[in-house]
């Protein structure tokens, strides 16, 4: 007996013609999450078969392999001889005392003497006379015990299916720039964007020394947690210190946020044509707050030359972000108590339907490319691998 771990993926066998690329790429994303771990990656048809592990380390396997985008569901399974006996007694290794349980075989392998009912009713049949407590229900049971009859002359055994993250791999649908604040929102917006395929960088502004370093610690905790699913991830820093001065001194108050917001959108679209990035993603919902309103999100997404703005949350409310994000793991991260650079200069009465016209007219009095060329100058960049 050999334990071996089984992942279905889901999706791909969409995608026809591009489908040998999806599955490289899945592939190649399956490695990276076993990265540092002993381990062997088969492709026999349909799925993928890991082998060659420490067998104590088999759960935090299927852990990993469970969160790789474009994986449907994994199970630890029992590798053994396709033969009626040493399957049987693979079943009884998993088999419950009692309860309510079936059987239900899978015959790849058409040559084995048996057919799948015939393997059902042996096999179930067996271990009702050896377990008295237990009872078949083909309908609802508590335990569905798998049989799997490969073509190899091996039959894999398990119980338990584990839910996969679902979506596609990662690296199959372009690369885009999440601004990644130290809310909620914008970890969760830069996960169901990854979910869907897409590579991402992050970039991150912050307002030192109004904004401390606690602050730039929070927002590097939530990029590494992203940065499990997203398979690595760059965070550029930013300050926009001087930028938050200069509109503080030359354009109205209420306009801070409007004018603040098209830096970031600007610089986040430079960073991201040096990096091969194709547009920008962030935490945006419709009406959450003041700044996030059409008028709001027109005025940040005229000042982009080529790239489109991908607001994945903008339908959702608070309070399913807020699920989806302690679902992910960076819900307590993002709630810790430290000022986003937003937050410095912040008007008593933000603008909520800012007028284009305006706008522009304000950020007349404002040097915009040297401040950008001198935010830019500044960058940092932290990887997490
Ligand atoms: P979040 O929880 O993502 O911070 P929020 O509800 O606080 O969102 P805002 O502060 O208005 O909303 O920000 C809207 C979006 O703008 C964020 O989701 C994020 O994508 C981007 N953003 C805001 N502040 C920053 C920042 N300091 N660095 C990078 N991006 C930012
Ligand atoms: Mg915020």
């Amino acid at each position: 007996m050999q334990k071996v771990i089984i992942v279905r993926y889901c999706e791909i066998h969409l995608k026809g013609k591009n489908r040998g690329y999806f599955e490289k790429v899945f592939l190649e994303n399956l490695e990276k999450a076993l990265s540092g771990i002993r381990h062997e990656i088969h492709r026999p048809s349909g799925r993928y078969l890991v082998d060659g592990f420490d067998e104590a380390r088999a759960d935090e396997i299927a852990a990993r392999l469970a969160k790789v985008f474009g994986t449907h569901s994994v199970s630890v399974a029992q590798q053994i001889p396709a033969d009626m006996e040493e399957i049987y007694r693979s079943v009884v290794r998993i088999a419950p005392e009692s309860g309510t349980f079936k059987v239900q075989t899978n015959r790849a392998d058409k040559h084995f003497p048996l057919d799948s009912m015939q393997i059902n009713a042996q096999i179930g049949g067996r271990l009702l006379a050896e377990r008295p407590q237990l009872r078949v229900d083909v309908r609802e049971p508590q335990k569905t015990l798998y049989i799997d009859i490969r073509e190899n002359g091996t039959a894999l055994v398990f119980s338990d299916y584990i839910k996969g993250a679902g979506g596609m791999p990662v690296g199959t649908s372009g690369k885009g720039m999440l601004l990644l604040s130290g809310g909620i929102d914008s970890p969760v917006a830069g996960y169901m964007i990854a979910k869907r395929g897409m590579v991402l960088e992050a970039v991150h502004f912050h307002s030192y020394p109004y904004t401390n370093m606690q602050a730039r610690e929070k927002v590097e905790n939530l990029a590494e947690i992203l940065s499990r699913y997203t398979g690595g991830l760059h965070l550029h820093v930013v300050s926009v210190t001087r930028i938050q001065e200069e509109i503080h001194k030359h354009c109205p108050d209420e306009m801070m946020i409007t004018l603040l917001r098209r830096f970031m959108m600007r610089i986040a679209e430079r960073i991201g044509k040096r990096v091969g990035a194709q547009c920008i993603v962030t935490g945006e919902s419709l009406g959450q707050v003041a700044s996030q309103t059409i008028e709001g999100m027109t005025s940040s997404n005229a000042v982009l030359e080529s790239f489109p703005v991908l607001r994945p949350l903008v339908g959702f409310d608070k309070t399913e972000i807020i699920e989806r994000a302690r679902q992910i793991g960076t819900y307590e991260t993002s709630v810790q108590p430290y000022e986003d650079c937003c937050t410095v200069f912040l008007p008593k009465h933000p603008l909520i339907r800012p007028d284009l016209a305006k706008v522009r007219l304000a950020e007349e009095k404002l040097d915009v490319a040297a401040l950008l060329e001198d935010a830019l100058a500044q960058e940092e960049t932290v990887v997490f691998k």
